[in-house]
């Protein structure tokens, strides 16, 4: 007879036993309260709200290998939506919406060596912006700018659950500081970012990761990238990720060659690059649970879900 995953590990039960888990409300309140935060800054700052999407015939290639998640229909293939990057980047190009925001989620079947970082669900929600004709520099100061109205927004909201789940409130934050991969490469060696951020009791910037071909190389400096990334202290790891984007069509080329990129999947994206519908941008995004994670100081991700989604695990809802 063959045995269900209801019996094989009692799954239904630690299903159970996490919906009831104590403390699981002020967590969720902690996640909601970085929501209603969100919406209003972007509201503040004029950033537009999209919908998202779930399905697309192009979703991010990402820069690690995922298991693939994609369906057929109306003689397509469409994939669950790793990210909304491209759709970001295509949307901008309308002036009128040229400062947008989703509240967007994100599958990536993550493989099961990141099944106990702390840090990765296999589903997650992003809260993903872009900027019509801003460069590095604006996107870093907003993204500062959001994580300080965030904290000061909790503390004013939610001061009591702060204080119950995390012991004090929230900080705010000078500019933070500034390092670049090779820099840290140099002084860590392998892994050098977690053991940075094992390292720091602030969040600190880390700029110039080699990764997917949307991320701009900066042409006054090749085989360097104009990204930036936010990671949290104390061993949290990364927390939010942007770039300016490519948008010439020959560079786009160039970088999806250089990354092994499937061009024929991209085949559209690349006419639309190439009849020069994409515009200079730069964008950022950040996993919400992986702030709530951070503000609550919570040993797993996974702490923040209801309904566990740790990779690779056996789930029965
Ligand atoms: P990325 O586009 O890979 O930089 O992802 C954007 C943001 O989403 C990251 O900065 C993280 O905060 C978050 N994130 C990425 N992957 C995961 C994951 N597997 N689980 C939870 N959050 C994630
Ligand atoms: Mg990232």
């Amino acid at each position: 007879m063959k045995t269900t995953v209801l019996e094989k590990k009692n799954v239904l039960d630690e299903a159970l036993k996490k919906i009831q888990k104590p403390g699981i409300k002020e967590i969720l309140q902690v996640q909601q309260a970085i929501i209603r935060g969100t919406h209003e800054f972007m509201f503040e700052k004029n950033l537009v709200q999209m919908m998202p999407l779930m399905l697309s015939p192009i979703t991010d290639p990402l820069n690690h290998s995922v298991v693939d998640a994609s369906i057929e229909y109306a003689n397509q293939k469409w994939s669950l939506m790793k990210s909304m990057i491209f759709h970001k980047q295509l949307a901008v190009s309308n002036p009128e919406l040229a400062a947008i925001y989703i509240v967007s989620p994100n599958v990536r079947l993550e493989l099961a060596d990141r099944q106990e970082t702390g840090r990765h669900l296999f589903e997650f929600t992003q809260v993903d912006f872009e900027f019509n004709n801003k460069n590095k520099e604006f996107v870093m100061g907003f993204m500062e700018e959001l994580i300080n109205y965030l904290f000061s927004y909790l503390n004013r909201q939610i001061p009591e659950i702060l204080i119950k789940l995390r012991g004090q409130l929230l900080p705010e934050y000078e500019k933070l500081a500034v390092y670049r991969t090779e820099e840290l490469e140099q002084e860590y060696g392998d892994d050098a970012e977690i053991k940075k951020s094992l390292d720091c009791k602030e969040p600190f910037w880390l700029l110039n990761h080699k990764r997917e071909f949307y991320d701009r190389e900066d042409p006054s400096k090749p085989g360097t990238y104009l990204n930036y990334d936010i990671i949290w202290p104390l061993g949290f790891g990364e927390g939010l990720s942007g770039a300016e984007r490519e948008y010439d069509y020959k560079q786009i080329l160039k970088r999806m060659e250089e990354t092994g990129t499937d061009k024929t999947v991209f085949k559209n994206y690349l006419s639309a690059a190439k009849s020069g519908l994409l515009v200079p941008s730069a964008g950022a995004g950040f996993g919400v649970e992986r702030m709530t994670r951070f503000i609550c100081q919570l040993k797993d991700i996974d702490e923040a879900t209801v309904f566990s989604r740790k990779p690779f695990s056996e789930l029965i809802f």
